[in-house]
């Protein structure tokens, strides 16, 4: 950073259009403005970084500079123009500042240091509003940067979490929140019941109607699910054809009706291919219930088993496991 004597015709008005010395009387102020330096940084340079404590504040005379997370002029979070300063957060509360702050291009600014702004505000009560204000907006403007990042974020987990053909959460969603919801059940004494779909011959769908139109039928049964259960139940896509439901606060008798629901609205509800033909599908599902104790691989196996009775039973049915032994917590 150099020193540089530019723009000193310029600088009251500038200054006095700026958010921090808006309504401030100049003249007052004379001595402290005197002791402030117009400095400049060439493009690329940086200017505060977050390993070094700041003790200065920086108003923008000429050019831009750019708030970013690292330090070079990359995905700015924030751009300062003319008029507009930086540090003021970093020299209040003594602590180095949260980001990297870089010029975009070469940049004139003035550099107060924080024993002159105390000495300024002291003398002009309205920069210290001013301040306010600065900081005020500086907090709203981290806030949407802030809720901006949480929503990409979300928007990530999201993706990361979602099966893309069916729509339905994959498998990665199950293995995180089925052991957490039997926590919850745990702690909370209700009760739940676990169902395993598994589609009809679905290799024969495939086979005559073509791998698309398959995963059309995937698509299909994955919005019958969705449409059928509660928005408490837990239902993700388990492996290619098979899906895995977690029904909390649900008995086993209940869970049976909610299973013969959702295989009857399958078998009834077929799905109009594009040429214009019907095709039927058939689902099969092993219903099992938890109990306190009871682990996810076991409740898993069980539901398993019920369901291979039911494909050998003939499909398009549901079958109940026998209630499965418990492993006692104590
Ligand atoms: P069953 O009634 O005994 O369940 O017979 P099935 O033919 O459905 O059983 P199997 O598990 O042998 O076949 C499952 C088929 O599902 C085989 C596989 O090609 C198909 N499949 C798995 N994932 C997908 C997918 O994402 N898209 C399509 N189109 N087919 C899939
Ligand atoms: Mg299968
Ligand atoms: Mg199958």
């Amino acid at each position: 950073m150099k020193n540089a004597d530019v723009l000193p015709d310029q600088v009251p008005t500038i200054l006095l259009e700026s958010k921090l010395f808006h309504g401030v009387d100049l003249t007052a102020i004379e001595i402290e403005l005197r002791e402030s330096q117009i400095q400049s940084i060439e493009a690329g340079q940086v200017l505060l970084d977050p390993k070094h404590i700041n003790t200065h504040i920086y108003l923008v005379l000429k050019g831009e500079l750019m708030v970013c997370l690292e330090p070079r002029v990359v995905n700015p979070l924030v751009r300062l123009g003319v008029g507009d300063c930086v540090g003021e957060l970093s020299i209040i509360d003594a602590s180095p500042p949260s980001a990297y702050v870089v010029s975009a291009e070469q940049t004139h600014m003035l550099v107060i240091s924080k024993a002159v702004l105390w000495r300024m505000l002291a003398l002009q009560q309205v920069m210290a509003l001013n301040l306010l204000h600065v900081l005020t907006h500086r907090i709203r403007e981290n806030n949407v940067v802030l809720l901006g990042s949480l929503e990409l974020q979300r928007q990530y987990r999201n993706k990361a979490e979602t099966d893309t053909l069916t729509g339905l959460h994959n498998r990665a969603w199950f293995e995180e929140v089925f052991p957490k919801q039997l926590e919850l059940c745990e702690r909370t004494g209700q009760h739940a019941s676990l169902l395993m779909v598994d589609i009809d011959h679905f290799k024969k769908v495939n086979d005559q109607y073509g791998h698309p139109c398959g995963d059309e039928a995937l698509r299909h049964i994955g919005s019958l699910l969705r449409r059928n259960l509660r928005s408490t139940d837990l239902c993700a896509r388990y492996g290619g054809e098979e899906m895995i439901i977690l029904m909390p606060g649900t008995e086993i008798s209940q869970g049976q009706l909610t299973a013969d629901r959702l295989r009857e609205s399958i078998a009834n509800t077929p799905l109009h291919l594009q040429d214009g033909r019907q095709l039927v599908l058939q689902v099969s599902g092993g219903l099992a219930q938890w109990q306190a104790g009871t682990a996810l691989t076991d409740l898993i196996r069980a539901a398993d088993n019920a369901l291979y009775e039911a494909k050998e039973g003939g499909r398009n049915q549901i079958s109940v496991s026998p209630l499965q032994s418990t492993i006692e917590f104590n």
